[in-house]
Formats: structure tokens, sequence, C-alpha cells
């Protein structure tokens, strides 16, 4: 019987009512001759509730309790959905981390997932029952409670497509990938398909659809994941390996803005000296992302280094770049939005930079930094500019 993996989002789940309807939901793809396994978040804003209690008792509450914490959201609404599942006639069990020995390792809050052990699920699923995870959580090798960090349910929900020879839908509060975000530009549109490695892209950008390690968990294994929403009336995006070697294919898939990163720049570094690889091993040694690094040409054996890092970790950053420079040399830039275009099709088409950097010019949007890789460029502009780039680019690339 093929194993259908689903995933529903906080969102999907956030009142009683709406825990029914996705029991209904699945209990009709059940009906139809598939076994169902789904993984669901906590209900609506509850992580957060859960984050904001926890700071009641400390600003900076300890991780390996937080985790405990946070756990509890998943597990609740586990355990309804088998309720409503079982009240709708039709058997149900639900796991947690810890029953489906869900193993992770590394930090607590963004833990990664090693292993699983299916023999319980597929026990349960040869009993015909519906079978429930709790999503987000795991168990480290000292027993205790991870969670895989913001949005973690997606990759459990891959995990464990990936061991059930499964397939996998996820279930957002979005009816499918677009070329942007739709908030921000009204004309975007909704993709059938999009590759791996551009999804992967967006969504470490800032497109916050998916969790990133879920995306990278598929290709990996070559599990393709469905996007969208469980009634079905729109089609959603299915994210997979697509072949670009269509001649119509567009260079530019998507843009992502993420606006959660501020840019650093220490002047008058000694070029000799090796305070650039110091100050970025220290960072680094913190699991701080170090990103957009720019570094002007040597003048009198002095450089200037500019980076990006996530807002958040100012305080951090700014302590450890004072044990290296000196507090007049180091400036803080907070108007920064990270614009990126994203586009298999980029490996074989040059003109997007160039196209993309004319219209900025054009339209005196100034280019802070600058990264690209192989299918992605990204900008670092201001604030106020995101909107008319956002327009500019879409509307040139026809996205
Ligand atoms: N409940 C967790 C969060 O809000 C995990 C998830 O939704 O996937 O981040
Ligand atoms: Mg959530």
């Amino acid at each position: 019987m093929p194993v259908i993996v689903q995933k529903y989002g906080g969102s999907s789940v956030a009142t009683t009512e709406k825990i029914r309807k996705v029991a209904e939901t699945v209990i009709k793809r059940k009906e139809k001759g598939n076994a169902m396994v789904v993984v669901v978040s906590a209900m609506g804003d509850t992580t957060d509730e859960l984050i904001s209690l926890a700071k009641g008792i400390s600003e900076k509450p300890d991780k390996r309790e937080l985790d405990v914490i946070l756990s509890t959201g998943e597990v609740i609404s586990s355990a309804l959905l088998a309720m409503a599942i079982k009240n709708m006639g039709h058997d149900a069990v639900s796991y947690t981390a810890y029953q489906i020995g869900m193993k992770t390792s590394g930090e607590y809050g963004k833990s990664l997932i090693e292993d699983l052990d299916i023999e319980r699920i597929t026990k349960s699923l040869n009993e015909k029952k519906i079978v429930i995870i709790a999503g987000f959580q795991g168990i480290n090798e000292f027993g205790d409670i991870t969670t895989l960090g913001r949005g973690g349910s997606d990759t459990t929900a891959v995990a464990l497509a990936v061991k059930l020879n499964g397939t996998c839908e996820i279930y957002t509060d979005v009816d499918a990938i677009y070329t942007t975000d739709p908030r921000e530009y009204n004309k975007a549109k909704r993709l059938k398909e999009i590759d791996y490695e551009e999804m992967l892209e967006l969504a470490s950008l800032g497109a916050q659809i998916m969790h990133p390690r879920s995306v990278e968990l598929g290709q990996k294994y070559g599990v393709p994941i469905h996007v969208g929403l469980s009634c079905g009336e729109i089609q959603g995006t299915e994210i997979k390996e697509v072949n670009n070697m269509n001649m119509e294919s567009k260079p530019v898939t998507g843009i992502a803005t993420s606006d959660n990163n501020i840019a650093i720049t220490i002047n008058g570094i000694d070029q000799d000296k090796n305070i650039l690889s110091n100050i970025s091993e220290a960072i680094g040694s913190r699991k701080i992302n170090i990103d957009m690094i720019s570094q002007t040409a040597p003048m009198q054996g002095k450089v200037n280094v500019s980076f990006t890092i996530p807002k958040n970790d100012i305080d951090e950053c700014t302590t450890i770049i004072k044990s290296f420079a000196e507090t007049k040399n180091i400036f803080v830039d907070k108007d920064i939005t990270k614009f990126s275009m994203v586009g298999i099709g980029m490996k074989t088409t040059s003109c997007a930079a160039s196209k993309m950097f004319k219209l900025f010019t054009e339209n005196e949007i100034d280019v802070k930094l600058i990264t690209t890789s192989e299918i992605r460029i990204t900008c670092a502009i201001k604030q106020e500019d995101k909107e008319k780039a956002v327009n500019l680019v879409a509307h040139k690339f026809n996205l």
C-alpha cells in the first residue's frame, strides 16, 4: 500500500474545529487505499506563546528546558488529531519523537535528524491505523528532548517519507510556492514545480515557506515534496528535480527578500595580520552565520571589510569584534534588505545579473553588498527600496 506522509502546519490545526477538518481530509485519503502518516505542528501560535512563557521566567531560557517546553505544542496537536479521527470511527495512534526513536544530534533548538525507527509506525499502519507524529522534535544522544528549529515539522515529514518510501505532502498556510511573495507583489505567479536547489536557495533566503533542511533532505534522497492547500482545489507546487534543458525556460524562477540581517563594516584592518580570519573564526564558533562578505583592495596595507549577520546576533557579534578592532572602526548598518534572484536557468544564461544591475542603476537603487552562487544573486539594498526592486525585477523577468 502506498504510504503518504502529510504535514499540517500550525495554521491548519489552529483550532479544534480545524483539527476536525484535517481529520476528515486524512480519513478520505485513507479510504482511497493509502497508508496515512500525518505530521503535525503545534496549534496556531502555540510555539510563540510557549517561548514567551519561558521568557517570563528568564530572559535567556535554559536551552535544554526550553526544548522540553517547546516540544509539548506538537504533542498536544498530535493527540488531538488522533482523538478526532477516532471520534469519526477510524483507528489512529499518535507518537512522540521518543516513541519512534527520532534520533537527533547537535544543539538544542536547532538539532539535526540522524535517524528514526519505523518499526512501530509500520506495525500501526499494518493494523490499518492512521499514524500521527508530533513534528519538530527529537531525542539526542543523552536521551534528552530536542527541537529542530522553527518550522522544523517539515523536516520531520520529509525524513519520515524517506524512511517509509512514501510520498510527501506539506500543507501550510500558502496555497503554493510563488515566484515571489504575493503580499509584496500582487502579480506573483504560482509555480507548478520548482527545483530542489532553487527552493533551497529561496528557503534559506527568507521565503519562509519551507524549513530549508526539509528541502535538503528531499533532494538528497530524491523525494519530491508537494506543497499546497489540503483541499486540493488549487494546484500546489511540486519541489523536485527540474530538468532545465528546455530552451524556453526562464533564467530567473523567483525572488526572495529578507529584512533579518544587518551589515557590519570594520575599517582599517591590517592586511597582513590574520584579523579577518580570526574574527570569522570567533564568530563562526558561536554558530553565527556570516554572509555576504566583501573586502576592499588594500590601501597602505589596510583593508575595510563588510559582512552581514542575522539581526538577533548583533550584540554577541559586536562584543566579539571589539576584541579585535577599535570601536571607532566598527560600523553597524541596520538598514539592510537582502534581495535575491534565484533560478537554475542562471547556470546557462549570463544576462540575468547585468539586466538586474542595469535596472537598479536606472532606478537609483544602491547596492551595498553582493554575493552570488551558480543559481543566485543576492544584493543588500536599503529597506525602502525593497518594494521597488521586487516590482522592477519581477516585471523584467516575467515572474
Ligand atoms: N511549531 C514549530 C514552529 O512554530 C514547528 C513547526 O511549526 O514546524 O516553529
Ligand atoms: Mg508552528
